[in-house]
């Protein structure tokens, strides 16, 4: 050992790696900068490896040294946010960015964000408008509201709601609907953020109408309902309907506001799912204001929409956090266009991507997965692939505990553990996301879009080769 020269005098200086593709290739289009603090980092980390006694293969050979800059450059440079096909059949999933939007609203999105706009100008009169216009009449039409507006998301609609009509006053609450929705929404600490008092009434499982109103005092500022998206209280249950709870508050003279959550604009119904209101109807029952997500049940993008009586209304544009809770630009436009789809429900089905989902007849799904495990069954390195009959979840705080039935396919491939295979499909670009289950990956056919199966068997393809080419590791 101690006869052979030190590797750490003969590793190659910058500039020689500067020289040798792939690395002189790359410099052509790619910052230099860049470049340079990609070989260094790798220099460095073959240095430490050198030091710690390891044999290193490109510790004296510039070609291989740039060959391991050039990846790490790649990898450095990569965008981190990158296209997921998503195979696990969840069709709201909060982690993969919810409602895929449609053709339409993706492209209002993109002219909105590209071009000029009369985001805030009456083009009638020239003079400056408000920006909600866009999104209010479209709103008012589809859920019977006398005015609505829009804000960032469900939650900014809860605590501007809270603060525009109760701030320094109570809110009653069911203790059966203190909901956590999720990554710290939870409705008693949004009530501290508005400034409003929480006011718990009834018990986890059994509110009255009686409790309600021996709750009321001067200082009740408004009689709130939150409907329990993503959980169910079942058995020896009792809740007050909102009719009866609208009948109180007039009476009173206290707003009852409804957070129906999800935004359904149809009847979810249609494919079995239950239980979930639509504004249409909570407005109908005469709630005063009504608030619901955008990108859930709806289909649209990220937003909060908030729809009832126009004095309310009024008084939630002109609090001061609006302009901190307001949708930018490219929202406001694909929100727009999402609603316009909704005037013909027809429409909606085929072009609301969740709803086309759902639309989709289980005899087509079960095709596409036959086809799809034929593809799939044809690739070297594959053990197996099986279509199945299976089901999904809407997910996405929707609808808990209700399944629709979708087709499956599960993949096994030789020499590779379901978490391995999973792992890789993962890193892939564009990436791949399944389920396991029993040492197996399982791909739903229900949010895998048609147009993306070839890239799925590509994805596959390819990181099932690397396994092989890399030897067993
Ligand atoms: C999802 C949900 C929220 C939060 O909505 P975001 O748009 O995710 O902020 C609030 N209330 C209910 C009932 C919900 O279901």
């Amino acid at each position: 050992m101690n006869d052979r020269p030190n590797p750490l005098r003969s590793l190659p200086a910058v500039n020689d790696v500067l020289a040798v593709p792939p690395i002189c290739d790359l410099l052509a289009t790619q910052p230099r900068e860049r470049l340079v603090e990609a070989i260094r980092a790798e220099l460095a980390e073959i240095r430490e490896r050198l030091r710690r006694g390891e044999t290193v293969v490109e510790a004296s050979r510039a070609e291989l040294l740039a060959q391991a800059a050039a990846t790490r450059f790649h990898q450095a440079m990569a965008p981190h946010l990158r296209r997921v096909i998503n195979a696990t059949g969840i069709v709201l999933h909060t982690n993969l960015g919810r409602a895929p939007m449609a053709e339409a609203a993706a492209q209002a999105a993109h002219a909105a964000a590209s071009e000029y706009l009369n985001l805030e100008l009456d083009l009638e009169t020239g003079k400056r408008s408000s920006r909600q216009n866009a999104v209010r009449d479209w709103i008012c039409q589809l859920t019977g509201a006398e005015s609505a507006t829009a804000v960032n998301n469900n939650a900014a609609a809860t605590v501007i709601v809270l603060r525009a009509l109760c701030q320094g006053k109570e809110v009653i609450v069911s203790r059966g609907q203190l909901v956590e929705i999720g990554g710290s929404f939870r409705i008693p600490e949004i009530m501290g953020v508005s400034g409003a008092t929480l006011r718990e009434v009834g018990t986890t499982n059994i509110t009255r109408l009686s409790d309600y109103a021996n709750a009321i005092t001067p200082n009740t500022g408004g009689l709130l309902l939150v409907h329990c998206s993503n959980y169910r209280i079942s058995g020896f249950t009792e809740s007050v309907p909102v009719e009866d709870l609208v009948t109180l508050g007039r009476e009173r003279g206290i707003p009852v506001i409804d957070d129906v959550g999800s935004g359904a604009l149809i009847d979810w119904a249609r494919w079995g799912f239950t239980g979930e209101p639509l504004a249409r109807s909570s407005l109908a029952a005469g709630a005063d204001l009504v608030l619901f997500s955008g990108d859930k049940l709806l289909g649209g993008p990220q937003a909060g929409l908030i729809a009832g009586k126009k004095e309310w209304i009024q008084k939630v544009e002109k609090d001061p956090l609006m302009r901190a809770f307001r949708l930018d630009k490219m929202t406001l436009a694909s929100l727009e266009a999402t609603l316009r789809i909704y005037l013909d429900e027809e429409r909606a089905l085929r072009e609301i991507p969740i709803l086309r989902m759902l639309e989709t007849p289980l005899t087509t799904l079960e095709a596409r997965a036959l086809r799809l495990a034929s593809q799939i069954t044809s690739l070297p390195g594959i053990a197996s692939a099986e279509p199945r009959a299976d089901v999904s979840y809407v997910g996405g705080g929707s609808l808990p505990d209700q399944t629709c039935p979708t087709w499956t396919v599960e993949v096994q491939a030789r020499g590779l553990s379901d978490e391995e295979l999973s792992y890789r499909l993962r890193r892939n670009n564009p990436a791949v996301l399944g389920r396991l289950r029993d040492g197996k990956l399982i791909l739903d056919m229900l949010t895998i879009f048609e147009a993306q199966e070839s890239a799925l068997v590509d994805a596959l393809a390819g990181v099932i080769t690397s396994q092989e080419a890399g030897g067993s590791s």
